[in-house]
């Protein structure tokens, strides 16, 4: 159970606590897309997001959108908040993370992942050990694989929740 385990859970984004995670070492943050950063297929960023955003970067913590999207979907997404990004990136693959580590040039104990997704997201980075913060999803409308996930993830995070270990 321990690799489907998130380090943190956040309601939203905007929750991530960036000075105590920079604190302790963390330089780089790979983040999901759909349902993290925008409701599923929408080029709609909330204004929160924006301005997590822009506090990341101006802290000096580097950022990378990653998604098993296409290239369109997520470059457009990434054009509007001016980052890096890897799309069809194969998460919980762990050469999506390695690719991820290259274009920001940080160290596996400098990388976190934030993410809505169990199966994707947080299972990916602790396969690579890399410090992991789930989200809830923005939207409940989503992609018909990801629909059977959430049935498992239903079964999973209370358990995850009621068994943290702080
Ligand atoms: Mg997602």
């Amino acid at each position: 159970m321990n690799i489907l385990r998130p380090d943190l859970f956040v309601d939203s984004i905007k929750d991530i606590p960036l000075e105590k995670l920079q604190q302790q070492g963390i330089k780089g943050f790979v983040i999901d897309l759909d349902n993290t950063i925008t409701a599923w297929n929408s080029y709609e960023v909330a204004e929160e997001v924006m301005d997590w955003v822009k506090k990341a970067k101006s802290m000096g913590i580097a950022l990378c959108i990653a998604s098993n999207n296409h290239e369109k979907r997520v470059m457009k997404v990434a054009k509007i908040l001016d980052l890096p990004f890897l799309s069809n990136a194969g998460k919980p693959r762990r050469k999506a993370f390695k690719k991820v580590l290259s274009i920001l040039d940080i160290s596996v104990d400098e990388l976190a992942v934030i993410g809505d997704q169990i199966f994707t997201d947080v299972l990916g980075g602790n396969r690579m050990e890399l410090y992991t913060i789930l989200v809830v999803p923005i939207s409940s409308h989503e992609f018909f694989g990801t629909r059977i996930m959430r049935r498992m993830e239903r079964i999973v995070i209370p358990y995850l929740q009621k068994h943290e270990v702080k």
